[in-house]
């Protein structure tokens, strides 16, 4: 395969700076460009430390570039979900029966930064930041870029361009104004809003709270997370509707009445945010939404990837994990046209989509199941029976048994697609047991395990 050709990357997030990294070891001749001030540089977010889940998909896509084991040293292995009520009982229920099986806590500018860092160190990779791109000449392969704070604009031409500018990508607007009604897309968004909190580091960079896990508060339309960050402290997440609930953005406007909210809601939370009140008005709320559209690719110049393509709920922790395993599809696919003396971007951007589309709208999809999962089933009593046992199997019979959750989030080998289709029947398999009391105290839990596969492939019949 010929190597020089000119990619261009637009948007130097993660999911760009690591397709770039990669394009790079390929041998290709990348150009980065990113809107936003370089993040090693200048402190940005009003400096917050935002985190993300990492696991097993994302960790391939990093691991194929090389730098898994640097991203390793970045992380906090989180075992399980730490469900907290609001008495302040709290237990962890296990992400997984297995023992090598858990996810883990990322900074988010942190791994931006290994990642930036490590294209940076390839001889063919140029960087620029503080350019927005304004605009696309998909068949042509150029984008016009604007420079922050001034009215100067640069053209860079390339053989093929990459969108990776995340949920509002101006490359596929560009895409959706030029291709119109050949052109699908679609937003729905969730009706609540996210904002971020800290409960900051006890002395010594000590832990306020158990580290180990992804902390949930559940209150049913409303719910608080916390990951653990490096230096201590946690990343508190507020999922909260915007409007109409007892308690929605739209009615917390004074601090008063939000102390009667947490002290209401999460009691145990109030005493480890010393700035509750503060934090909650400083700090932005954000949208939470899920898009959609095809084709991902246009004149087979321009090709959509990561958020750009599929912005998805945050609430299977897999946006980013998606978007680096976006970067491992695509590379299979350069692989197999590796000897091929002519690129033929078309076919390989067009292979691409068709091979990857039905799994990002998979994992979509999923995520809003599990936001009802995580905000309201966790403090139901069936679902923690459900989870109990689905752990039992995990841990008594590790290769027989995989829970959805463990196999969109552990079982890289299977698709998105897969682990939506065998984890829904098994899903609903144990809760029409479970519901049904077919699941009783004398069975053994090999008896109980063939009941549940047999229901299992009874729902996957009928489906
Ligand atoms: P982004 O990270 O958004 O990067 C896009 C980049 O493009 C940015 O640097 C931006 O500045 C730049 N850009 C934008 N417009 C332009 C332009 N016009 N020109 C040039 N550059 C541009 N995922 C997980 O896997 N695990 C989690 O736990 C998780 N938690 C999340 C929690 C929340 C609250 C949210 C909102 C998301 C979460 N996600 C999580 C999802 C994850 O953040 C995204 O899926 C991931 O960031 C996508 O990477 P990306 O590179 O495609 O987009």
């Amino acid at each position: 395969m010929s190597k020089n050709q000119n990619i261009l990357i637009i948007g130097a997030g993660l999911c760009g700076s690591l397709l770039a990294l990669r394009m790079a070891q390929r041998g290709f001749q990348v150009t980065l460009v990113e809107k936003r001030p370089d993040l090693r540089k200048i402190i940005q977010d009003a400096g917050r430390s935002i985190n993300l889940a990492l696991s097993d998909r994302g960790l391939r896509g990093l691991r194929i570039a090389g730098v898994e084991e640097a991203a390793k040293k970045l992380c906090i292995p989180m075992n399980g979900r730490m469900i907290h009520d609001k008495a302040g009982n709290t237990f962890l229920s296990p992400y997984s029966g297995r023992k090598n099986e858990y996810i883990n806590s990322v900074s988010r500018p942190g791994l931006n930064m290994l990642l930036l860092d490590e294209a940076e160190k390839m001889p063919n990779v140029k960087i620029i930041f503080n350019h927005a791109c304004e605009n696309v000449d998909l068949e042509n392969a150029s984008a016009v870029f604007k420079e922050f704070n001034s009215d100067k604009e640069i053209t860079i031409s390339a053989d093929v361009i990459f969108g990776t500018d995340g949920a509002g990508s101006a490359v596929r607007k560009n895409m959706y104004e030029n291709h119109k009604f050949l052109f699908s897309f679609s937003q729905q968004w969730l009706g609540h809003g996210y904002k971020e909190l800290e409960i900051p580091a006890a002395e010594n960079n000590g832990y306020r709270t158990y580290k180990n896990a992804l902390h949930i508060w559940p209150r049913g339309e409303d719910m608080l997370i916390a990951l653990p960050n490096l230096d201590g402290s946690f990343t508190v997440t507020l999922f909260l509707p915007y409007e109409n609930n007892d308690y929605c953005f739209a009615n917390l406007t004074t601090p008063e009445m939000v102390h009667e909210y947490f002290n209401k809601e999460y009691p145990d939370v109030v005493e480890m945010i010393p700035n509750l009140s503060e934090e909650f008005f400083n700090n932005p709320i954000g949208p939470l939404g899920t898009v959609k559209c095809s084709p991902w690719n246009s004149f087979g110049k321009v090709l959509l990837l990561g958020d750009a393509a599929h912005a998805i709920v945050p609430f299977y922790g897999q946006g980013m994990n998606a978007s680096f395993e976006d970067v491992v599809v695509f590379d299979e696919i350069l692989e197999k046209y590796a000897s091929e003396e002519n690129i033929n971007w078309n076919t390989i951007l067009k292979e691409y989509e068709s091979k990857r589309i039905n799994d990002t709208d998979a994992i979509a999809d999923l995520a809003v199941d599990n936001f009802h999962e995580m905000k309201e089933h966790t403090a139901m009593e069936i679902f923690q029976n459900k989870r109990k046992l689905e752990t039992a199997f995990e841990a008594e019979f590790p290769e027989e048994y995989y829970s959805k959750y463990s196999l969109v989030t552990f079982k890289e080998s299977i698709s998105y697609s897969e682990a939506m289709k065998r984890g829904r029947a098994q899903d609903k398999a144990i809760l029409n047991l479970l519901d049904d009391g077919k699941l009783t105290e004398e069975m053994s839990l090999k008896e109980k395990l063939e009941l549940v596969k047999k229901e299992t492939q009874a729902i996957l019949h009928d489906d």
